[in-house]
């Protein structure tokens, strides 16, 4: 074992600041890696509030950098590789989910990147806001060599939390999909959709945000407050992806569904506010989803690797993170925050 330098949150609702601690040494299948970048996720924010369980506690889940060290048994990775890792980094490994490489639904339980307890040594797991991480190998990813590996970071979960539900409504040419909210998550939303043949639209409340929608790859914006644009959107979208995390009326937005058409809401807002009716007049389906396991979050980043696909980032310095999050909590970053953990 050997001392990793990271950044924690001493206690709930306290600022990050340098802590060292231990990771465990290499188990036979556990792969180690020096972390070049790691995201930082609106999620770090609510954990170092009131989501978390233990402090201190190390945030950090979009892990992106290079193979240090491997164990005996470890047959997909070597020393040097890029690799990544994203919200889990364990599982079951055993219920209906995790047979199919679904993770993030394991019936007993995923074992969270962060704040959570390693199934085998029952210790603290602590993120990637530090100079390294140890993890099985079947939760780590190869990165595609041609993305830029701190624009890569994001992906990680940002990236497989907007791609997981358009690959599992086989989003595709021929459809009208419309993606809600231009920010952390829907920046992706616009750019997977795209790449995956669809018609976009893109919804926001902000003029600026409808043009940066075009910008990234959207065929048409519609500003959400106006309400003839909105009447003009009805039973167009074949799929809506929303990444507004806020409640909002949501009845517009599922009248733009066309018939047997669907709302995924990525957001995670605290509760929903609709009309029942306007489900029944067109049957048209609310869902959500999770982040994604294994399976999906490898095609993603071969997905991205193919179609040249990373976030739009702010890279910054840890001696930032206490600004970066102000900004975050304001959505006041294009599109995404990265942290530079090199050194
Ligand atoms: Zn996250
Ligand atoms: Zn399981």
């Amino acid at each position: 074992m050997s001392l990793t330098n990271g950044f924690a949150a001493l206690e709930r609702n306290g600022a990050v600041v340098p802590f060292d601690f231990e990771r465990r040494a290499l188990r036979p299948h556990d792969v180690a890696l020096d972390i070049a970048y790691c995201g930082i996720c609106h999620t770090d924010i609510h954990m170092i509030g009131k989501w978390g369980q233990q402090f201190p506690l190390v945030p950090g889940h979009e892990i992106v950098g290079s193979v240090s060290g491997v164990g005996p048994e470890v047959t997909k990775f070597k020393i040097g590789d890029h690799v990544a890792i994203g919200v889990i980094v364990d599982s079951c490994r055993e219920c209906e989910p995790c047979l199919r490489g679904d993770e993030i639904y394991c019936r007993n339980v995923p074992t969270s990147t962060y704040d959570s307890v390693d199934r085998v040594d029952g210790t603290r797991t602590r993120g990637g806001y530090s100079s390294d991480y140890v993890a099985d190998e079947r939760f780590v990813y190869r990165v595609p060599e041609n993305l830029d590996l701190a624009a890569t970071a994001p992906l990680l979960c940002a990236g497989v939390t907007t791609f997981s539900p358009l690959r599992h409504w086989k989003v595709g040419p021929g459809m009208t999909v419309g993606v809600v909210g231009i920010g952390g998550l829907g920046h992706l939303g616009v750019k997977f959709a795209r790449a995956m043949g669809a018609q976009v639209v893109a919804f926001t409340t902000s003029p600026k945000k409808a043009e940066a929608a075009l910008a990234l790859g959207a065929h048409e914006a519609v500003l959400s407050t106006d309400s003839a644009q909105m009447a003009a959107q009805a039973f167009r979208m074949d799929f809506i992806l929303d990444t507004v995390a806020a409640t909002y009326p949501l009845d517009p937005m599922l009248q733009a569904l066309k018939l047997d058409g669907t709302l995924c809401s990525v957001g995670l807002p605290d509760k929903f506010e609709l009309s029942a009716f306007t489900l029944a007049i067109g049957r048209r389906s609310l869902a959500s989803s999770g982040a994604g396991g294994t399976n999906i979050t490898r095609e993603m980043l071969e997905f991205c690797g193919a179609h040249d696909i990373v976030a739009d980032i702010e890279l910054v310095k840890p001696h930032q993170i206490a600004t970066a999050f102000e900004r975050l909590a304001k959505a006041d970053v294009r599109y995404r925050f990265v942290l530079d953990m090199r050194n």
